[in-house]
């Protein structure tokens, strides 16, 4: 029903992180800037800094993605090129990935930590209002 807050399915929530959308209302435009996030969602209100901390979930879930998505072009790399193992190919893409990979992510690993902790620790009632009604 529209204006109210109902009960957002976990993988909805997921899905709209990933997304860089609001878990919570579903709606864009949280970033002003590629790195800089709203204090809150201009539609539902909700704080995403919900405590003091927050973030840091979102930078160990940044580090790992790109840890992970670095080990991957590596290995690759190294089985694509076996047995001649050319080295500079593979430390230039090593560090394409390594810079790349987190500044591409960032949005999505702060509005994606959202949703987890939504996930873990269920919206307070008062934290989100429902979205306006359209006239
Ligand atoms: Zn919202």
């Amino acid at each position: 029903m529209p204006g109210t807050l109902d009960i957002v399915p976990a993988t909805l929530m997921l899905a709209r992180g990933l997304a860089r959308r609001c878990p919570v209302c579903g709606r864009g435009g949280l970033f002003r800037h590629w790195f800089t996030m709203a204090e809150r969602c201009p539609h539902c209100g909700l704080r995403f800094e919900r405590i003091e901390g927050h973030w840091v979930g979102a930078l160990g879930m940044n580090t790992i993605v790109s840890f992970t998505i670095l080990f991957v072009v590596v290995v690759t790399g190294l089985v694509l090129s076996h047995p001649t193992y050319r080295m500079a190919p593979l430390v230039l893409a090593a560090a394409l990935t390594a810079i790349v990979v987190p500044l591409a992510f960032f949005p999505s690993s702060k509005t994606l930590w959202t949703a987890i902790d939504l996930i873990m620790r269920p919206l307070e009632p008062g934290e989100a209002q429902p979205p306006a009604q359209g006239p």
